[in-house]
């Protein structure tokens, strides 16, 4: 499991997209992100999503094997520890599966990965706060745009005081458009969150 391609910087500040080279400043935004506008304040990726990672994250998704969701928590564990302050985080949000997915799934990745964090940083998992009140289907083969446009008014709270204030880590296995996490957040910042920073275990390419 040694091969996991870890997202060394400099990577973008806004989608952690890796960049090859380096770049002189503290912070640092990719083309993609350059006119773009989230509502996550930042995003942290632990590796590509390639090779051993990609296929760890389809057999612990797919088939259940909860062998690689193991290894999928200590690669997040790394970058989590490396790039976010914990002492200042209020709380851990799985990105929610619609009822209708996790049925079908029998669990929530992201609520699994959730889990291993909270105990890792003994922050608390917030778990069932917000819904997925849309489904969105498979967006695999939709271009940024309209991943965007489907995922607009996805996601609800189910309590509007639960998040006001608070400052969250946002979470999911794979970041690829950021159109999920972003329609996300756009929920918790509407809700009163104060801060909503992106972390997922690959950053698809
Ligand atoms: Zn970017």
């Amino acid at each position: 499991m040694s091969s996991a391609k870890l997202i060394e910087p400099p990577f973008c500040r806004q989608c952690a997209s890796p960049f090859p080279g380096t770049v002189t400043g503290e912070t640092f935004v990719c083309g993609y992100c350059q006119d773009l506008r989230f509502y996550f304040s930042r995003t942290v990726c632990a590796c590509r999503a390639q090779g051993v990672v990609r296929d760890c994250i389809l057999r612990f998704k797919y088939n259940r094997e909860m062998y690689f969701g193991r290894h999928l928590v200590d690669w997040l564990r790394g970058a989590a520890q490396r790039w976010i302050d914990w002492r200042e985080i209020d709380g851990i949000v799985p990105v929610p599966l619609h009822p209708r997915k996790q049925r079908q799934r029998e669990f929530n990745q992201a609520e699994y990965l959730a889990a291993g964090l909270s105990r890792a940083f003994d922050v608390p998992v917030l778990k069932g706060k917000v819904r997925r009140v849309k489904d969105t289907g498979t967006q695999t083969k939709l271009d940024a745009e309209a991943r965007a446009r489907n995922l607009r008014g996805a996601f609800a709270v189910r309590d509007e005081t639960i998040f006001k204030g608070k400052r969250l880590v946002l979470l999911d296995d794979v970041f690829t458009t950021g159109a999920t996490m972003d329609s996300c957040a756009k929920t918790l910042r509407g809700a009163g969150a104060r801060e909503v920073i992106a972390l997922a275990v690959a950053r698809g390419v």
